[in-house]
Formats: C-alpha cells, structure tokens, sequence
C-alpha cells in the first residue's frame, strides 16, 4: 500500500506493526476527521447535571458504553465544547479515549497510595484522582518545569487535593521510595506517532527511528524506576501513544527479563474491538508468546493508537 502523505519509513514500518486487515483503516485514520471527547471531572460535576447543561449551549454530547463520565462530540462541534467556559470552571476536560480507557485498566480505589511517574498535563493524573475521590495519596512526577506549571494548574482548576507534585526525574523514584505504590501509571515520554496528521508535515518533523530509540532508552530507565517503587501486589500500568515495537513491546520484555521472578503480566480485557494483541516478531527482533497479552488500541475516528501493557508484582 502507498500512502504518499505520509513519512515512507513510517507507512514501511506500520507495514510490519499493523495486521494486514486493519492496515487500510488504520492509515486513514490518520487522514480522517477526528471526534473530539471530553471527560466530566466529578471532583467537581456529575455527568447527569453537565451533560443537559452542555446541550443548552448546543452541545450534542454522546455518551461512551464503558466509562460513564466520558462523552464524545463530532468533529464539527470540536470548537464548541474547547470553547465551553466549563473547560475554565475545571467541570470539564478534554481527553482522547485511548486516555481515558487507560485509566479505567488501572483498577484506581479510595485511599490507595498512588503513583503519576510522567504526569503533565495532568489529564490521567486527574482522573486517577477522581477514581480516588480524593481520598488517600497521589504523587505526580514530571522533570520539566514549564510543563510541572501546567500540571499544576490542572490539579488545581479540576479541584484535586490529594496530589503531592515532584518535579524531578521519573528515573529515580524507584530508588527513593521501594516498594511504596499500590498502583504506578507510566503514560511514557515517547515519539508520539499517534499524533502525526497526513494533512500536517509539521506533526512528524520530529519523528525519526533515532529518536524512537533515544524515547526507548529512557522509557527503559522509567519502568525500572516505577517498577521499583511498586509495592508487591500493585499494578503498573505502562502506555504509550507510539506505535513502535521499541518503544512498547521491546520495553516491557526488558522489565520481565531484568525481574523474573518478581514481574508478571495480567491480561487486559478491553471494553472495544479495535485493537490488536502484542506483537510476537518485529525485524530481527522476536518477543515471547506472553506478550500477547499486551493491546495496541488501533486509531480510528474516536480513537488515539496507544500501547498498554498492565504489569504487577510478584
Ligand atoms: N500522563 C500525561 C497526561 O495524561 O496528561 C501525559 C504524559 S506525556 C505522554 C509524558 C510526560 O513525561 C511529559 O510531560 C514529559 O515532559 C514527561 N517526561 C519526560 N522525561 C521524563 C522523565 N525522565 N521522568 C518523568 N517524566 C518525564
């Protein structure tokens, strides 16, 4: 297949990723027209007051089967709901799906001790605390001043008071604090391919395999660190919006290798149909059968291509 608008190294690579039956969609997706969802934040609303209140203002908000607060409007409303002042108010807050979902895998309760290790923006660092009614610990991590101010701003406008903020490297947390978190949520810094638009060359201008394998080294260090940091029995659960077999698959094999007898898998039952399981084979490069038990959410007009792997401690 020739996609011309796209990077060649790109469309030969999903080449290789994607199955052959879902390769055409998949690289419309990146063409098509994307529906825009939104997340009702219940620290501070309730999805059956806001969702009637939007419709006052023309809102046309669908609902999502698997997630009660999460809602999607078409593409031709985008600019209604991102100018909405309950954006401002912190009632609402603009997410993909893939995000979303990500979340709800996590199995997040009340007063748990809990773990952002790449937290800004702070969209899933918000919903985690939401999941938590602001109840129990929530740390977020993020290394990159500018970037901490928006997290913190967001913690703040969606009313989140159970959060403490580092501004650090996620890569030594682990070392800090052992064996401390009920869950860890590693939304990895990656070469976000999932973000590359046919119609815009400026969204892959930063896209390269060298810089997939700059994002891979230090995606290594992150889920050593969360790992580490995990308490036994806690879940960690690793994404990204990449699709690249480095940065995902190649990852998680390095952790079950490094902590054989502590690491272990848990399936992932997503509540959709469009995604495929981890790859077995990428190049040279073969994965074991286990990580069949990771899921590549595939891009289509609601969706975000992301990888998550769900991972607990032995
Ligand atoms: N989870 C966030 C959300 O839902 O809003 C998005 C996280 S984004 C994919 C990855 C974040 O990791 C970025 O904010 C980036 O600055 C941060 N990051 C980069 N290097 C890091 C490091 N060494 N330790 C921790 N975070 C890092």
């Amino acid at each position: 297949m020739n996609d011309h608008s796209l990077p060649p190294e790109f469309v030969s690579r999903l080449q290789q990723i994607i199955e052959p039956q879902n390769l055409a969609s998949v690289l419309e997706s990146f063409h098509a027209p994307k529906h825009t969802s939104f997340r009702v934040n219940t620290l501070k609303a309730r999805s059956s007051d806001m969702i009637p209140r939007l419709r006052t203002t023309g809102l046309d908000a669908e609902p999502v089967a698997w997630c009660e607060e999460a809602f999607v409007v078409s593409a031709a409303q985008r600019s209604l709901l991102t100018h909405s002042p309950r954006i401002d108010t912190g009632d609402i807050y603009i997410q993909g799906l893939s995000s979303i979902l990500a979340v709800t895998l996590l199995d997040v309760q009340p007063e748990q001790t809990n773990l952002d290790l790449a937290a800004a923006p702070g969209g899933k660092a918000s919903h985690i605390a939401a999941l938590m009614h602001n109840q129990g610990k929530l740390s977020v991590v993020e290394p990159i001043r500018k970037r901490m101010y928006r997290l913190a701003d967001t913690l703040k406008r969606l009313g989140v008071t159970n959060a403490k903020t580092y501004l650090m490297d996620g890569r030594k947390v682990g070392g800090k604090v052992p064996g401390r978190f009920d869950r860890v949520l590693l939304d990895a810094p990656c070469s976000s391919e999932s973000r590359i638009r046919g119609d815009e060359s400026g969204s892959w201008k930063y896209w390269s395999e060298r810089k997939i394998r700059e994002q891979s080294r230090k995606q290594s260090g992150l889920i050593r660190s969360g790992f580490e940091a995990l308490r036994p029995g806690g879940i960690l659960l690793y994404c990204t919006c990449s699709f690249a077999p480095e940065e995902n698959e190649a990852i998680v094999v390095r952790l079950l290798d490094e902590y054989p007898d502590q690491a272990r898998l848990m399936p992932l039952d997503l509540p959709i149909k469009n995604w495929q399981a981890g790859l077995q084979k990428f190049g040279t490069q073969e994965f074991p059968g286990e990580l069949e038990q990771t899921r590549r959410i595939l891009p289509d007009s609601n969706f975000d291509g992301f990888f998550l792997a769900k991972v607990t401690k032995v």
